[in-house]
């Protein structure tokens, strides 16, 4: 349940609603916004009988929140939630945000090139990853702690910011060091304890949607690292498991306007491993760009043919420059401002 106060309601009003929710057993959740204080609920199973606050002095109504996943759908918050990196990238705010990267971290030379080109074809966020969930036990695994440095000089040097993944506790003390934003991968997207701990991070989480999983439970899988304290969640749609060999996942662009109408968090596609197959990532980026997305995230590597992983779903670098402006003229044709990288413009 959420209460929302009058516009005039006074701190004590406020605090008088704070204690009277801590009194039935739960927490309270203020959230200040420009016009009017709302507190939010949280810790019950189930429905909150409003009957103790609707008299309270300063309350204006009592809203029941129906959906399973509370704080993280658009009953609780209606407006969207933007999370602002420190190199200025803004994602969620109405502009688009495009992070590009190898899929593994694989050398020093390797990831500042990659780093280079994607930052002066526009992206203000570079990905790739030091940990690695790889089907097999002895494919490449990543380079650890050395790979996140790496990223490192690369953020320094490229104006960008570093987006890598944690695939367990251990790693994550680590990423959550080094990293802008935490990736969580589809495969542990229900690990719940992994999505906790990050949920008690200080720093913004990417959590990619699971190759099976239905919209609620992903949401329910981000409302996990909201009940922890962490609201700076974005959540990326890469493809679920279909029938059809044909593409390595089935890109779910519907789950783009969905979840924009049913949450408040971000949303960013990621057509690479959401189609498996080069050519088809530049018409599917675009066609996420028209769907409402709010960012995107593509692999690019300087030799996608000689790339440790994901090389087939891997894009030369000039196909990338391509793709950009593709998705340009769409967000353009929209009105959706696209974010720029203060790198490329020094170049300019
Ligand atoms: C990745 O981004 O390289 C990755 C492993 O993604 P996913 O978890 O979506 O498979
Ligand atoms: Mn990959």
């Amino acid at each position: 349940m959420l209460i929302v106060m009058n516009h005039n309601a006074s701190p004590d009003q406020i605090e008088a609603v704070k204690a009277q929710i801590v009194e039935i057993g739960f927490q309270p959740c203020p959230m200040p916004s420009d016009t009017r204080m709302a507190i939010g609920i949280v810790g019950n199973d189930g429905a909150v009988d409003p009957g103790p606050f609707q008299d309270l002095p300063g309350v204006a109504s009592c809203i029941a929140v129906t959906s399973a996943y509370k704080q993280v759908s658009r009953e609780w918050r209606a407006e969207d939630t933007v999370i602002t990196l420190p190199n200025g990238t803004r994602i969620g705010g109405g502009e688009l945000v495009v992070m590009a990267g190898p899929c593994s971290v694989e050398s020093r030379e390797q990831l500042l090139e990659t780093a280079e080109h994607v930052a002066r074809a526009g992206a203000t966020v570079l990905r790739g990853g030091a940990f690695k969930p790889r089907s097999s036990p002895y494919a490449f695994q990543g380079l650890g702690e050395e790979g996140l440095k790496m990223m490192a000089e690369a953020r320094e040097k490229y104006g960008l910011a570093i987006i890598t993944e944690a695939i367990d506790h251990e790693s994550l003390e680590l990423v959550e060091q080094y990293a802008d934003i935490i990736q969580l991968g589809a495969r542990n997207m229900q690990n719940f304890a992994l999505l906790r701990r990050a949920g008690r991070s200080p720093k913004p989480v990417m959590l990619k949607r699971g190759p099976s999983a239905t919209i609620k439970e992903w949401l329910l899988a981000a409302e996990y690292i909201l009940a922890e304290g962490n609201q700076q969640v974005i959540l990326c749609e890469r493809g679920i498991r279909s029938y059809d060999e044909a593409t390595r996942n089935t890109l779910d662009v519907t789950a783009i306007p969905l979840v924009k109408r049913l949450s408040h968090l971000p949303v960013v596609a990621d057509p690479s491993h959401g189609t498996g197959r080069r050519p088809l990532i530049a018409p599917m980026s675009r066609a996420a760009v028209a769907a409402g997305a709010d960012g995107l995230i593509i692999e690019v590597h300087r030799n996608p043919d000689k790339a440790k992983s994901d090389g087939g779903q891997t894009l030369f670098p000039e196909q990338f420059t391509e793709l950009m402006t593709g998705v340009r003229l769409v967000a353009e044709a929209l009105g959706t401002p696209v974010q720029t990288n203060p790198f490329a413009l020094q170049q300019a």
